[in-house]
């Protein structure tokens, strides 16, 4: 039986996380989670994040001074922040392999990853902007 329940809130957490395309925090994926599953509790939604990013399902993005923010989108993708509100966009777009090109330049480094982040505006900061 409590199998059984873990599934379901972990499938209804995915679920939020796979239809947001705001890249939400653990706060506001808890008050949507409750809207399907109300006896949820923040606790398991931190723990349910948790095991699925362990599992790679969502990617953390976690941000110096901010609530970590989950991304759901399987496909390889760049960031644009918002300045304005904080918005996070996602960006699809090729640019060149600078883990490689880093590596190249470094060979006695151990170079992990790399992260490439875009900041502007969102489209509603932009029209709000320019309107
Ligand atoms: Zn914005
Ligand atoms: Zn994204």
């Amino acid at each position: 039986m409590a199998m059984k329940r873990l599934t379901r809130q972990r499938k209804a957490v995915l679920d939020v996380v796979q239809k947001a395309r705001n890249h939400p925090d653990a706060a506001w994926i808890y008050q949507e989670v409750r809207k399907v599953v109300p006896s949820i509790s923040l606790g398991t939604v931190y723990r349910t994040l948790e095991a699925l990013v362990a599992e790679g399902q969502i990617i953390p993005l976690a941000r110096a001074g901010e609530a970590t923010r989950y991304d759901a989108n399987p496909v390889p993708h760049h960031h644009l922040i918002c300045e304005r509100c904080g918005e996070i966009v996602d960006l699809e777009v090729e640019l060149p392999d600078v883990l490689e090109a880093a590596r190249a330049a470094y060979p006695n480094l151990t170079i992990r990853s790399a992260k490439i982040e875009f900041h502007g505006l969102c489209e509603n900061c932009r029209d709000t902007l320019t309107s």
